[in-house]
């Protein structure tokens, strides 16, 4: 079998916490896409697809899903279907969905957007209940909650299931849609020991990412009720996102799914084990909590966050500075355990 070093990458020989997007695919994963049957997706013929779209619905009890080439498509088509023009969106002020998509809200779905102040990424019932408008022709009509579990900027933090159900209900009394940016949700469940059944049932519609934790190449999917869906393949298209022989790609996400969900586990065992070595140093200030694979940090004294980072680089560990002040690692299957030892025994000699 093939050895991770065998494929010829430069960076190799760094340890890589930018983001668990820079993951290889193992080589079992290269064996499955290599055997996966593939079609012309578009005509919907495209059987490792299909297979991959019935799975996801099945493994979050909902009707349909549909395979999207990102998960800012998938989120943007997902906006796009709950909302018209004009409408508004409630969401978190530290949200992908507004932070990092571009303006895509404003641009795809011509929507609005009500920022919350919420705790590291999560918002509750009473401010969503708070910031929906009355219904009144001055002000734009609320018509969707966008959450995100585990929250990125939120130094990955979890919700607590109960406080998503208080947020369902005030959704059901005021006629909103509830969509969830679940690019690290199987993070979440990992962590919190919840079902995909469980989130299946509360939200309207549902965004994975493939190429996050989960460790495939390429690849979201959107998973929701088969009309909504229905609707979303007519965005994907208009989005220039409708692929043709991509099986190889959900191939990889199967794969994923099947194979790479239990070992998030060591993600956060390994951010926990990092998040302690620090902790000790008189340069490293608050740490967000670590409760999955994201740790941020702040650094003080005789370092800045860019400076800290450049160092780190020399020393072959590649950490994103996200402010002047904030270092993020973000673990994932290509840090091993010996990778996360190097990284301590470092961190100690700083
Ligand atoms: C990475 C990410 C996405 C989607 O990112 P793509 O790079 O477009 O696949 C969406 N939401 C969150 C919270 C993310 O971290």
């Amino acid at each position: 079998m093939t050895k991770k070093a065998d494929f010829g990458l430069s960076s190799l020989s760094m340890i890589d916490y930018r983001s668990d997007t820079v993951t290889q695919p193992t080589p079992m994963m290269r064996e499955a896409m290599m055997q996966a049957k593939i079609g012309d997706d578009v005509f919907g013929e495209d059987p490792s697809i299909n297979e991959l779209e019935s799975l996801c619905a099945s493994l979050f009890g909902m009707e349909s899903a549909l395979f999207c080439p990102s998960g800012t498509m998938s989120n943007q088509i997902a906006i796009k279907c709950h909302t018209q023009p004009g409408d508004e969106v409630i969401c978190d002020v530290l949200s992908h969905i507004y932070l990092y998509e571009g303006g895509g809200i404003a641009a795809n779905a011509g929507s609005s957007v009500r920022l919350l102040q919420g705790d590291r990424g999560r918002i509750t019932a009473p401010m969503v209940k708070d910031a929906i408008n009355p219904d009144d022709i001055h002000k734009p009509r609320t018509s969707l909650v966008s959450l995100e579990n585990t929250a990125n900027r939120g130094g990955g933090s979890c919700y607590n299931f109960n406080d998503i159900q208080s947020i369902r209900e005030v959704c059901n009394n005021n006629g909103l849609g509830l969509h969830l940016d679940g690019a690290r949700l199987f993070n979440a469940l990992v962590e919190k020991k919840e079902t995909t059944q469980q989130y299946g049932a509360i939200f309207d519609s549902i965004s994975i990412c493939l190429s996050k934790g989960l460790g495939a190449p390429v690849g979201s999917v959107l998973i929701g009720k088969t009309n909504f869906i229905k609707k979303a393949k007519r965005v994907r298209k208009l989005f220039g996102g409708g692929m043709r022989q991509a099986g190889f790609l959900a191939a990889a996400g199967i794969y994923a799914l099947k194979h790479h969900v239990e070992r998030l586990a060591e993600d956060h065992m390994h951010a926990r084990l990092i998040e302690a070595s620090l902790i000790k140093k008189d340069f490293v200030g608050t740490i967000l909590p670590v409760e999955t694979n994201i740790l941020i940090f702040e650094v003080k004294g005789r370092y800045t966050a860019p400076m800290l980072s450049a160092i780190l680089k020399e020393k072959g560990i590649l950490a994103i500075a996200i402010s002047p002040t904030q270092i993020r690692f973000v673990l994932h299957l290509d840090v091993s355990a010996s990778q996360v030892q190097q990284t301590i025994d470092l961190i100690e000699s700083l």
